[in-house]
């Protein structure tokens, strides 16, 4: 039996993306192999990772002048990968704290520039997004970064930075995929693959062609984005594997009707768990209203002593990984594009019994 994974990642796929790869697990389309044994050069794998990006193009829109990349190392890497691309000409980033991950990228980006802080919401324990008029922005920098849902945190942007000439870069690591968005506000966006696109192992980079001509001479070939562009992402061995399942996972995007559709789904799941979070005391979100992520919510329960009992409960029904994440405590739900209003209603069913029984 399958159980409700409401991992913040690697996360929970779409039964039928499973199923299919498990169908072509020996035998893909009658080429006697695994996509996992093919070479990466070859006809088969060529059409697959063509398939992938056109299917990626269309799900987001991506317009002409982008390029779409398929790397590995993660958005952890790509947290030094940004700046070695973007800083020739300039040795200055902002970047807008909203939580963990910006700190991470901030950390990371300081080893190559000289970083600003253009805004912050530690002053709120990282609640909320600064709105755009506190911001702080220097008009040489090379990039402003920003982190459009933090996993951590549960704390989302519902609205797009405008930044001017500076391009805007974002880690959309994990609400990528979940509601429509328009790519040419920015410049760069970036995520690994193992929330809403498929297994860990793969980052995809979308970045606009005018800042391909960006990068430091320092930079790994592998991880220069205008040379792995050239090469159709194939500078180095990509990963195959996760490339195919990321391609099984667009598909059954396009299944469910797109991401207007899918963005739909994710607006009622979220306000299933919220609504039920804002009109009880024995739970509470920390996070602003306006600014609450719809992949991950993280919540408390008002007596942490219950914290174990609560999270035994729900694996015995079926529900893992609802532990939060170590550095705030407390319960995370994470509920990404293949997990199902089904499942939500069962982890809300049994949020409402649990505070019966114990409140
Ligand atoms: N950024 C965000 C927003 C994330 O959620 C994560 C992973 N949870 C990362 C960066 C790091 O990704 P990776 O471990 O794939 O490098």
């Amino acid at each position: 039996m399958r159980v409700f994974n409401f991992s913040p990642g690697p996360a929970v796929l779409a039964e039928e993306v499973l199923q299919k790869a498990a169908a072509e697990m020996l035998d893909w389309h009658g080429s006697g192999m695994s996509v996992m044994e093919m070479s990466h050069r070859g006809k088969e794998f060529i059409a697959i990772a063509d398939k992938t990006e056109a299917d990626l193009r269309s799900l987001l829109a991506i317009p002409a002048n982008y390029k779409v990349l398929f790397l590995q190392g993660g958005a952890i890497a790509e947290n030094a990968i940004v700046p070695m691309n973007l800083l020739r000409g300039s040795s200055v980033a902002d970047y807008v704290n909203t939580g963990e991950w910006s700190k991470k990228s901030i950390k990371e980006a300081k080893k190559y520039c000289n970083v600003h802080i253009a805004a912050s919401a530690e002053d709120q324990n990282f609640t909320y997004v600064p709105a755009r008029a506190t911001w702080q922005l220097r008009q040489d920098a090379a990039y402003v970064h920003i982190c459009t849902n933090e996993t951590i945190g549960g704390v989302e942007y519902h609205w797009t930075p405008d930044t001017g000439d500076v391009p805007l870069v974002a880690d959309m690591s994990s609400h990528i995929l979940s509601r429509v968005i328009d790519v040419a506000k920015y410049g760069v966006i970036y995520g690994g693959a193992q929330k809403n696109m498929g297994p860990a192992g793969l980052t995809v980079v979308i970045v606009r062609d005018d800042l391909l001509d960006r990068a430091l001479p320092i930079t790994p070939s592998a991880f220069t984005w205008k040379e792995q562009a050239e090469q159709n992402s194939m500078l180095n061995t990509p990963p195959t594997y996760a490339i195919y399942i990321a391609g099984l996972v667009f598909e059954w995007i396009q299944a469910q009707g797109g991401l207007a559709a899918l963005e739909r789904v994710n607006i009622a799941k979220a306000k299933l768990l919220y609504d039920f979070l804002d009109q009880t005391s024995f739970y509470r979100s920390p996070v602003r209203s306006a600014d609450r992520s719809r992949m991950n919510i993280p919540f408390k329960l008002q007596d942490e002593s219950l914290d174990a009992a609560f999270l035994q409960g729900a694996g015995e029904r079926g529900m893992v990984q609802l532990k939060g994440h170590r550095s705030v405590g407390g319960m995370r739900a994470s509920i990404y594009n293949a997990m199902p209003l089904a499942g939500v209603q069962t982890l809300v069913d049994y949020m409402r019994e649990f505070a019966e029984r114990h409140g």
